[in-house]
């Protein structure tokens, strides 16, 4: 028997045009990527690893935050990893038709590699570094550069022929820094049809905040959460799907072709 909760769901996805989606590291679980707070998590057994990843670690220590980091973030696999059902479902909806924003705390890019098009990385990505030096330029470090040297330097040559060689920031944001994209970010969750949250703890800030804006400010619309466990703030929420973030798609999208046919 269909569960209720996903035959709301189902609606309220088909009776969506604009749909806003923030996901945290749960969907790409999925795709073999860790998270890091549920009970397998990254920080689960070494919160000491949250204050290594701050902004204020690497400026201090910057050559012992870069294997640190390579380490924590899978750098050397990173290119590897391909998206699974539940960034292709969300791609999907993009293709039938529906504005869909995806708001991700995600640093994999497999939103991207999935296809859907119209993608805000708040918390940055792991795709590429930069030089805080020679930031004007716009130049970015893939994953190939950074993999190749153990600690990554700028490799900018000045009027003089001097080579920069400082070392690279990662272009994702670390504890302390700035997040991207809050303004966007805040537009999207109030003027949407339908605000989908999925695969997040909802422990970081200021991104466990849009919920909140999302029920009181802009447009009328429903809150849905899919995650495998409770969040702090679960009474935001008007439908909450405990649950595998696939299997839940797999679900409705099978609803979904039932009614189309
Ligand atoms: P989190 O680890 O704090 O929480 C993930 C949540 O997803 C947990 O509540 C867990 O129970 C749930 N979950 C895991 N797999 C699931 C699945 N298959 N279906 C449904 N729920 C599932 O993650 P967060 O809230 O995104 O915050 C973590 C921070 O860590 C973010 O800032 C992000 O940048 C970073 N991070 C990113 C990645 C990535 O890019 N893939 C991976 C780990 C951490």
């Amino acid at each position: 028997m269909i569960d209720t909760k996903i035959m709301a769901l189902t609606y309220l996805i088909q009776k969506a045009q604009n749909i806003t989606v923030l996901s945290g590291a749960g969907i790409s679980t999925e795709s073999g990527i860790p998270d890091f707070r549920s009970s397998s998590g990254t920080w689960t057994n070494n919160k000491s690893r949250q204050s290594l990843m701050s902004i204020d670690y690497l400026r201090g220590n910057p050559k012992e935050f870069w294997p640190i980091y390579k380490e924590l973030f899978g750098i050397k696999m990173s290119n590897e990893f391909q998206p699974n059902y539940g960034h292709q479902f969300l791609s999907d909806l993009e293709k039938q038709g529906k504005n869909v924003t995806i708001l991700t705390q995600n640093v994999d890019g497999l939103h991207s590699v999935a296809g859907s098009s119209n993608v805000f990385e708040i918390h940055g990505t792991i795709k590429h570094a930069f030089c805080p030096k020679h930031k004007d330029t716009n130049k970015k470090y893939d994953v190939e550069y950074i993999n190749k040297q153990e600690i990554p330097r700028c490799d900018h040559v000045n009027g003089k022929g001097v080579e920069c060689k400082f070392i690279l920031h990662p272009g994702v944001v670390l504890f302390g820094d700035a997040v991207r994209h809050y303004k966007e970010a805040l537009e999207a969750a109030t003027q949407c049809d339908l605000f989908l949250v999925i695969g997040s703890s909802l422990q970081v800030g200021p991104i466990n905040e849009l919920p909140v804006y999302a029920k009181y400010g802009g447009t009328e619309k429903k809150i849905v959460l899919i995650n495998n466990e409770g969040t702090e703030l679960d009474e935001y929420f008007d439908i909450i799907i405990k649950g595998g973030i696939g299997d839940t798609f797999k679900k409705v999208n099978e609803l979904l072709e039932g009614v189309e046919k």
